[in-house]
């Protein structure tokens, strides 16, 4: 990079750029984007992936937060008929707005770590408009991602996700591999949003409150942290065993949990 767009790292940012060539390549190539295929990059930051994903042929759009990188990445991208740049933050960009038709848009990003799980919620929202993800996140979040039921690291996170996504964790990168580095290691997910969906929820928003309900207190049982939601006997009748605690449930007993409370709402 010439002089003139020499860019100090910012930490409020997020900011811990790829730079090993190795890594950059396993990554597009688990992404594997085609000519003409829509994609939008979160976070492009100095372009280590933006340059392979225009190379690909690819339609892409980038949303970037810090203004000190636009000219950065204007002067080696601007002049690609395939390249789009929106400066601003990815937690309230409208996705609809890029005019990408159902379950055809490729979200991409090396996330910046602090607003990882918001963004992939927001990302949710539109899981309608996606046909996949592929971010770098902290390797813990990966891991609660890609949990089964049964373990410390399923939670919240990880049913929320999955009950729209198929989740694959692809391989884990070190510190080495980013500019300055993270005090974490990282992992490459890949989220791939369901067509139709596995374990429909009657109110998914129902489901995010018996979710959010169960794992604030993890270590209790069911019966005893939904007590304000359902009874016992709406929990057994949801055939749930209000003795468990929240972490030995899979997705669609939450849901059939979730859907005995849109019943009794709705009887009310
Ligand atoms: N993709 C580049 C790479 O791999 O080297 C940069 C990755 S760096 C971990 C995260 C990038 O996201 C930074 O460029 C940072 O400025 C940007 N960023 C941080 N918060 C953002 C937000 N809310 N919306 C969009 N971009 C953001």
């Amino acid at each position: 990079m010439s002089e003139q767009y020499q860019h100090r790292a910012r930490k409020r940012f997020g900011q811990n750029f790829l730079h090993d060539a190795g890594v950059i390549d396993r990554i597009l190539r688990a992404i594997h984007a085609r000519p003409g295929e829509r994609m939008l990059e979160i976070g492009p930051g100095q372009g280590a992936l933006t340059a392979g994903l225009l190379g690909s042929g690819a339609e892409l759009d980038v949303v970037e937060l810090d203004k000190d990188l636009i000219p950065i990445l204007n002067h080696q991208f601007a002049g690609r008929d395939n390249f789009r740049l929106h400066q601003g933050d990815a937690l309230k960009f409208d996705f609809t707005s890029l005019g990408a038709s159902p379950h055809s848009l490729r979200v991409v990003g090396n996330l910046p770590y602090n607003i990882s799980t918001p963004l992939i919620f927001h990302l949710l929202d539109n899981a309608g408009l996606i046909r996949d993800m592929h971010f770098m996140l902290q390797k813990e979040v990966v891991e609660r991602l890609a949990a089964g039921p049964g373990g410390g690291d399923w939670g919240r996170l990880s049913i929320m996700v999955q009950y729209h996504c198929k989740v694959e964790h692809l391989f884990n990168v070190g510190p080495g591999a980013f500019n300055p580095p993270p005090k974490v290691d990282s992992a490459i997910v890949r989220l791939v949003p369901h067509e139709t969906l596995p374990h429909p929820a009657k109110d998914h928003r129902l489901l995010e409150r018996i979710v959010r309900e169960a794992f604030n207190q993890r270590r209790k049982t069911l019966r005893n942290t939904l007590k304000a939601l359902l009874s016992s006997e709406a929990i057994e009748a949801a055939n749930v065993d209000g003795s468990l605690r929240p972490e030995q449930l899979d997705l669609a007993a939450f849901v059939r949990l979730a859907d005995k409370l849109a019943e009794q709402n709705g009887a009310e």
